[in-house]
């Protein structure tokens, strides 16, 4: 079912007050968790635009009946290529991170180790889990993500924390559910999503199973707290622009004694399968940084390329390298995102798992550029995003014809325009607002070093030492064969097929 943007506010309206901000128990409407929500009904509204039919929206494999893009299950190497697509469309539209790719990836991770716990341990967690995503999908769902837990000593595993609450645990077990405490760090979209997808964040060992846990609630559940940040651009009085209609929310989440029922646990106590539950989500999510991050380069790149040419410099040479640099990196990376897309396998669940190495270069690459984008965007812009007076000195009587006559750059370009693009700018790279999507492109999704241990623990690198060997002359002692793909080999029709389907 696909419901109104505004249906899904009133919903989020009439939960209960579990937010701190500023110190005070606020509630969901409070102006600074606006802006962030407003991303979320974005979503809702393209999933209503005919523009965005089969690209927001998909067919539920469930009933087949019309559901929001953000929950559904990748049953196809389409629906992988389509989820790119979609989050890089969602960009264009408020400008950074549409945030919802999150729950979608949690649901994707759920359903296929929620199987392969069944077929290992004989447990009920898949039917629980088909449960769940019936009630999702039936009420236009959106849902934050909680993996990262607090950690704590970062070398010390959550069972020698001399804190055993550093990591989410389970502390009671009851015949209708569990209790869980713990506090989770970061979570977006916490304070404006109607559930909460919880995973364990790291492998863990026998000792450690009561932190191998799987849940999702209500956000707002009885004992979850979310002490949240909210960060927007700084509010237009005059020269509103949608940029400055959208924002964020990240809280540290607690979790104090919080009951889950057991119909909504998914994972309780299987140590052995923890790593890989936190390791797919990663992967999940790093596939959907591949079609993010490129648009978060479109809208640098779009901008640079303004103001470039508000400047007059935009055939200049050193101007056409950096954007010609800025490309480099968008296309890679949405590559990346395509390469992983058609080398998907398919799990037991029937749900299909991106290649990993594919989407971890693509991610890597995106956290380790993020800051030599927006680099290439003040170079060009010069300092004006920084320095540019507020926005009252372009409408007071005395400052204002100022600021016309000595603003003025290319002609025919009018001030007011000028104005937009170097505020705009200076949003995006000079304002709190700006330096949280900075940070979050360096470490949302993973810090690069743990794409670089995903990409070291899937590649076959003796495979590639088997190469030199043949070419050195030196008997090889490995197969004697070569991967064109990294990912699992398939037949060229079966890549041909592939290719057909993403260019329709
Ligand atoms: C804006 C933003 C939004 C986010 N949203 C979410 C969200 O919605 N849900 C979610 O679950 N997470 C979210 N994250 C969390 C993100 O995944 C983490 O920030 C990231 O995994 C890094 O974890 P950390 O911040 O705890 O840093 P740390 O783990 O403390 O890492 C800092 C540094 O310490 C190093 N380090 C850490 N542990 C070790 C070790 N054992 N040995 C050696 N070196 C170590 C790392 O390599 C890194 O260089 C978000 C992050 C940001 C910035």
């Amino acid at each position: 079912m696909l419901i109104t943007s505004e249906a899904w506010v009133e919903r989020q309206l009439r939960m209960k007050k579990n937010i701190y901000m500023g110190g005070q128990l606020v509630g969901r409407d409070h102006p600074l968790i606006v802006p962030g929500r407003n991303v979320i009904a974005m979503t809702y509204d393209m999933a209503q635009d005919p523009k965005y039919k089969g690209i927001c929206t998909t067919t539920s494999h469930l009933d087949g009946s019309e559901i929001n893009r953000w929950c559904n299950l990748h049953m196809s190497v389409e629906d992988l290529l389509t989820k790119q697509k979609s989050t890089r469309c969602g960009i264009h539209n408020c400008g950074f991170c549409m945030q919802r790719c999150m729950g979608n990836d949690g649901l994707n991770t759920l359903s296929v180790i929620s199987k392969e716990l069944d077929e290992k341990y004989n447990t009920d967690y898949h039917k629980r889990f088909q449960e769940y995503l019936k009630y999702f999908q039936k009420n236009d769902i959106t849902s934050a993500l909680a993996q990262t837990d607090v950690k704590g000593d970062r070398l010390k595993r959550p069972a020698e924390q001399d804190d055993p609450d550093m990591y989410v645990h389970v502390v009671k077990k009851t015949k209708d559910g569990i209790v869980v405490r713990g506090a989770k760090c970061h979570i977006t979209m916490g304070v404006y999503a109607d559930e909460v997808i919880v995973l364990p964040t790291r492998v863990m060992r026998e000792e450690e199973k009561d932190y191998a846990v799987a849940f999702a609630i209500p956000t707002d559940t009885d004992g979850l707290y979310f002490l949240n940040r909210a960060s927007a651009p700084r509010e237009r009085k005059h020269f509103k622009a949608p940029l400055a209609e959208y924002g964020s929310s990240d809280a540290v989440t607690i979790f104090d004694d919080v009951f889950v029922p057991w119909e909504r646990v998914f994972m309780c106590g299987e140590y052995q399968e923890a790593g890989r539950m936190a390791l797919l989500f990663a992967n999940y999510h790093r596939h959907a940084y591949c079609g993010c991050k490129p648009g978060v380069t479109d809208v640098i790149m779009g901008f640079t390329e303004l103001v470039a040419e508000y400047s007059g410099i935009e055939r200049t040479q050193h101007v056409r390298h950096d954007l010609a640099d800025l490309i480099a990196v968008a296309e890679l990376i949405y590559a990346a995102g395509i390469a992983s897309s058609v080398n998907a396998v398919k799990s037991s669940s029937g749900v299909m798992i991106p290649d990993p190495v594919y989407s971890n270069v693509g991610r890597r690459l995106a956290g380790e550029n993020i800051y030599h984008e927006h680099n290439v965007l003040v170079a060009v812009a010069g300092g004006l995003p920084a320095t540019l007076p507020f926005e009252d000195e372009f409408f007071n009587e005395k400052t204002a014809p100022f600021l016309k006559k000595y603003l003025a750059r290319k002609k025919g370009v009018s001030a007011e325009d000028i104005h937009r693009c170097f505020r705009s700018i200076g949003d995006l790279s000079c304002s709190g607002f700006g330096s949280v999507w900075q940070i979050a492109g360096v470490h949302g999704g993973g810090s690069p070093i743990m794409e670089t241990i995903a990409i070291l623990a899937n590649y076959n690198l003796k495979e590639k030492a088997e190469i030199a060997k043949y070419l050195a002359g030196i008997e090889r002692t490995g197969p004697d064969k070569s991967e064109v793909f990294p990912g699992e080999k398939k037949n060229l029709e079966t890549f041909k097929e592939h290719l057909r389907i993403y260019k329709k």
